[in-house]
């Protein structure tokens, strides 16, 4: 990597980078800050339609690097930690600042999967338009949907899609685009770059794939790429006689005839939800060349504003592998995509004297740096060696130096202004999703909407090699909880347990700490996490009084808890992992880690409720839907609060203990399942043996959606991407049923390996959280007989 980035200084731009690194500091800190022309933004996908390297093929035009890595030999930007360089899959996300024109976009590398929970909800949030990639062989894919919900969830609105691997053989621009709408995405998907797959006419003829040029319809021009990949630009004709005639294209080239039907098409649809291009169309002569006379200019503002509100979704196209389509990506990202200001509502929050206002979206570990924070400023600007108040853990932290980060390569700067995405070095004790706010602002300042990690689903035992080992691995475990809230650990009888949210989680965990943290340890066995509720025996018995010495004194300590179980429509909190706990007056009582003040009683009981709460006695796992209430407390005036956690944890500990053991719950998935007809009956037997439920066969809307036609939508023909290979997916989709179902999470670790086999390989599924159920007093034995408690 390193070496890498270097050469890209020492050859990447020679007229640019002089003196490579010296000049690139005095550029970045002598570019005025102007928030207009700052872009955050994700680029999305399905796994494997070429996102990282899209991402590299950004940074090489970009001339950050002088030759593209690739993820096929483990040498891209992005993916940096190890652990990614051999899946070949993004964990980490990652910002990085790239300059285009007079744009800054911060690529905002996003994971893809659920169980990377925290890392996706976060770095969504602070993104304000995306990319979202197709692989043009498969069209729109099962994951495509799942990155398009995520976008809608965090009101991420402007997207630009990419129709990638134009160059493979069965990759089609017409199939993907009706997969578009089939799949209804967007209601107008608006093509503003068609493909030339040559521009030999015979290569359509013979049905030969490939990708040698593409047209902007908007800009109306050629971009022509040579067989050494370099693109030159040549303006169209702005008459149909002239294009018919013009040399860019051999005589008879099968996309002549079609580009003017495409560009008045492109108008037509883009004026129907921009009234002034509408008029401005109306006023042009009646000649069929008029809308060829349109100058992008007059084109580029409604096309903006229409992306911004999410009326039309522009479709651009290319081969991210062989850097086709990357540049005109990147013009279409700064002239469409939006700038922080778009989307921020409140003006004042631009000025640099604005009270400070950011949010913590990544917290990682730089064997180098330390511990490193990635920031937005959703408001103020951050300076460097100054101090901040974190206001979601009430807590004042220090910021020593600014950064931004290029892939692996850091800058220093000494402010984050309005709307900008960096690296912070110095705080001590943020987490991921935290925000952040000027000392001044203070505790009063709300935070930026909480991101509560996610109840973990499943545990693992870790055993350090040796005794000596111990130590590190705590220690690496409890910043890797840093970087991640989702991660979590305790020791629990001796045994070092991590949860997490689900296997793929755990496995990410075990090579990040092997990796980042070089620690000896083994995994034990997995394991899902169960839950028990409050039981039904009678409490009444029982004493709210805790006795104690104290340097001798005995000391004696009331506390009054009301304890029920959750009525059944009834939610619990999430802050406590599905228990409600409550003060005297029925306000929310907070985990002891968010209390103001560490001198609150109510803050040490706290402690000692989550102490009782995280493993009952009865049987050690978490209570979970349990409703407690803290009616009273009495303790001498002259001993410190902090023996109230011990009190409340033993007090409560025997009211449990006496109410006997509850239900036991256990987590599930809701499981869609798409498998061929054939495959249905054995997936569906498959199923029940494992304690699923099949919910629904083939729902109608999900297996079948009306497919969204706008008459005006412009579909180009199928001859435009000529290929040999397999028709892309979509048209053969009907033959493809739908499963939709829920199942204990315990039963379905092993799922993908037994679809694969129960459907000769073409099953595909996608799993979500569907929460704790109450499992059957048989299957409660099974739990206990697993937990070695029978
Ligand atoms: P990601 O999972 O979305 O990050 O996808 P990758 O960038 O890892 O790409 C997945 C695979 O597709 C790799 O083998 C790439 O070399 C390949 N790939 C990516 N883009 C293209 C493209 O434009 N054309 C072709 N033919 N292959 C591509
Ligand atoms: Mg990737």
């Amino acid at each position: 990597m390193l070496p890498r980035l270097a050469a890209a200084f020492r050859y990447g731009h020679p007229h640019k980078w002089l003196a490579p690194r010296v000049c690139f500091r005095q550029l970045a800190t002598q570019a005025k800050h102007d928030p207009s022309k700052l872009r955050n933004m994700a680029l999305v996908a399905h796994i494997d339609s070429g996102k990282t390297t899209l991402t590299e093929s950004i940074l090489l035009q970009s001339h950050f690097l002088s030759s593209a890595g690739s993820v096929d030999t483990g040498s891209t930007t992005t993916d940096f930690l190890p652990a990614e360089r051999e899946r070949g899959i993004t964990i980490q996300s990652a910002s990085i600042p790239v300059r285009w024109k007079d744009w800054t976009f911060n690529l905002i590398d996003t994971p893809g999967h659920a169980d990377f929970g925290m890392e996706v909800e976060s770095a969504s949030r602070v993104v304000d338009g995306a990319v979202v990639l197709i692989d043009a062989v498969e069209g729109v894919e099962a994951q495509t949907k799942g990155v398009w919900r995520q976008l809608d969830r965090y009101d991420v609105n402007s997207r630009i899609l990419f129709l990638n691997k134009l160059d493979r053989p069965g990759a089609s621009f017409r199939t993907s685009m009706l997969s578009v709408l089939a799949n209804r995405l967007h209601p107008r998907p608006m093509a503003i770059a068609l493909p030339i797959a040559s521009f030999d006419p015979q290569d359509y003829a013979r049905a030969e794939p490939g990708i040698q040029g593409l047209v902007d319809l908007v800009n109306w021009e050629v971009w022509k790429y040579d067989s050494e990949g370099k693109a030159s630009i040549h303006a169209l004709p702005r008459t149909k006689e002239e294009l018919e005639q013009s040399e860019l294209f051999p005589p008879s080239h099968p996309i002549v005839p079609h580009l003017l039907p495409a560009r008045v098409t492109m108008l037509d649809n883009l004026a129907q939800v921009s009234e002034d291009l509408f008029d401005m169309l109306l006023e042009l002569p009646e000649d069929p060349s008029a809308y060829l006379s349109v100058q992008a200019s007059d084109i580029m503002p409604h096309l903006r504003a229409a992306t911004l509100k999410n009326d039309v979704l522009p479709v651009l196209c290319g081969s991210a592998f062989k850097h086709i389509g990357t540049e005109l990506l990147m013009n279409y990202v700064g002239e469409l995509l939006p700038s922080p200001l778009d989307v921020e509502p409140n003006p004042k929050a631009v000025a640099a004297n604005a009270p400070l206002r950011m949010l913590a979206w990544k917290v990682g570990w730089d064997k180098r740096k330390g511990w490193m924070t990635f920031v937005r400023v959703y408001s103020g600007t951050l300076k460097s060696q100054s101090g901040v108040m974190n206001a979601s853990r009430n807590q004042k932290e220090k910021v020593s130096k600014l950064l931004l980060l290029y892939a692996a390569e850091a800058q220093e700067v000494e402010v984050l202004p309005f709307g900008s995405v960096g690296a912070v070095l110095g705080l001590k004790s943020t987490r991921t999703g935290d925000t952040l706010v000027s000392v001044a602002g203070g505790s009063n300042a709300s935070s930026l909407r909480d991101i509560i990690p996610p109840p973990p689903l499943m545990s693992v035992s870790v055993i350090p090699h040796s005794h000596a080992d111990l130590a590190p691995v705590e220690e690496a475990l409890n910043a890797l909880a840093r970087t991640d809230p989702s991660v979590r650990f305790e020791t629990h009888e001796g045994q070092l347990l991590v949860h997490g949210l689900g296997a793929l989680h755990l496995e990410i965990v075990e090579s990040r700490l092997r990796d980042e943290w070089k620690v000896n340890f083994e995994f034990g066995k997995r394991r899902v996490s169960f839950r028990e509720c409050f039981g039904s025996g009678d409490i009444s018995a029982v004493s709210n009084v805790w006795q104690t010495d104290i340097g001798g004194q005995p000391v004696q300590i009331k506390i009054d808890f009301s304890v029920t179980p959750l009525e059944d429509d009834e939610s619990g909190d999430p802050l406590w992992d599905g228990n409600v706990v409550l003060t005297a007056d029925g306000k929310p009582l907070p985990p002891g880690e968010l209390h103001l003040n560490a001198n609150d009683a109510l803050a040490h009981v706290a402690k000692g409720i989550s102490s009782t709460l995280s493993s009952s006695p009865n049987t050690t796992l978490a209570l979970s839907r349990t409703r407690i209430q803290v009616k009273d407390l009495d303790y001498p005036k002259e001993v410190h609060p902090s023996v109230l956690a011990g009190a409340s944890a033993a007090i409560l500990r025997k009211i449990v203990r006496a109410a006997g053991q509850g239900d036991l719950m256990e987590p599930y998935i809701r499981l869609k399942i798409t498998v061929d007809e054939g495959s249905v009956g054995r997936v569906v037997e498959d199923l029940g043996e494992h304690g699923g439920e099949v919910l629904d066969l083939d729902a109608a809307e999900e297996a079948e959606p009306e497919p969204l036609v706008e008459e005006s939508t412009y579909i180009p023909p199928q001859w435009l991407s000529p290929s040999t290979g397999k028709a892309a997916k979509g048209t053969s989709s009907r033959m493809k049923r739908t499963i939709l179902a829920v199942a204990p999470l315990s039963q379905m670790l092993d799922f993908s390996s037994r679809l694969r086999a129960l459907s000769g390989g073409h099953g595909l599924f996608q799993m979500e959280n569907d929460g704790f159920k109450k499992v059957s007093s048989l299957r409660a034995m099974d739990i206990l007989r697993e937990l070695g408690r029978l």
